[in-house]
């Protein structure tokens, strides 16, 4: 067996170096990841902007522009006349955020527990009392109302508390004129519900707004059902 030589060694370095250089050097390997301290059990973590803590309704406002009409009291607000919207303006996001349905079951279908997420005003994840209650599938819990039914039916039972953690990136114009779609991916109690499907710019029906647009408030809507919500926070992705 012949034996590499001490130069062509010393060749052979360099060129690995040149190549780890080259690499280092790429754009996808140019920032640092920054350091974010994990939460536990859906708490916010540290780059988190949290929208509720259980305290008071600062980070929102009426949907018509209003003071916010929900009862805040031990730690959750509950649904009261008018849907929540946020003061702040989101475009791309991580959200979660916690929500019970009543423990006294009343009415079925789209009729018990009844509320929901609308992204920039416009696009909904469903908030339903989906225990033991059918609807048509596209307007289930954690369905993404009106276009795609969740994959698995993943509820608690009435009065337990549920979490959504939702990555919505918002559907922008493209050059040609046509709409880039965005996506939503979506976890229910920790399981997944929507993986990376399409939003393609057409709002949820009972939207308060639509067109597609680059930010816009997130909205609790006001179904008439007193649904529970805690524990909201979301980080910003662009
Ligand atoms: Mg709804």
């Amino acid at each position: 067996m012949r034996l590499c030589s001490a130069s062509s060694l010393v060749a052979a370095v360099a060129a690995a170096s040149l190549a780890w250089l080259s690499f280092a050097a790429a754009p996808s390997a140019d920032r640092e990841p920054p350091v974010v301290t994990p939460g536990t059990a859906g708490s916010p973590p540290s780059d988190a902007v949290v929208l509720f803590d259980g305290k008071d309704l600062s980070a929102w406002k009426g949907e018509d522009g209003g003071e916010p009409r929900w009862k805040v009291a031990e730690g959750f607000m509950e649904v009261g006349p008018k849907g929540l919207m946020t003061r702040q303006e989101f475009g791309a996001i991580q959200l979660h955020l916690e929500w019970a349905s009543p423990a006294e079951v009343k009415g079925d279908g789209q009729g018990r527990g009844n509320s929901g997420v609308y992204f920039q005003g416009r696009y909904e994840i469903q908030v339903l009392d989906s225990y033991q209650n059918k609807t048509y599938f596209n307007g289930q819990a954690a369905s993404f109302y009106g276009h795609n039914a969740p994959l698995v039916n993943a509820s608690r039972k009435p009065g337990q508390w549920q979490s959504y953690d939702i990555v919505f990136h918002p559907p922008s114009p493209g050059a040609d004129g046509k709409v880039r779609p965005g996506s939503f991916t979506v976890f229910h109690n920790g399981v997944l519900v929507q993986d990376h499907i399409p939003v393609q710019g057409d709002a949820s029906v009972a939207a308060k707004f639509s067109g597609v647009t680059p930010t816009g408030p997130l909205l609790l809507q006001d179904h008439g059902n007193p649904v529970r919500y805690r524990n909201i926070w979301v980080r910003k992705l662009d």
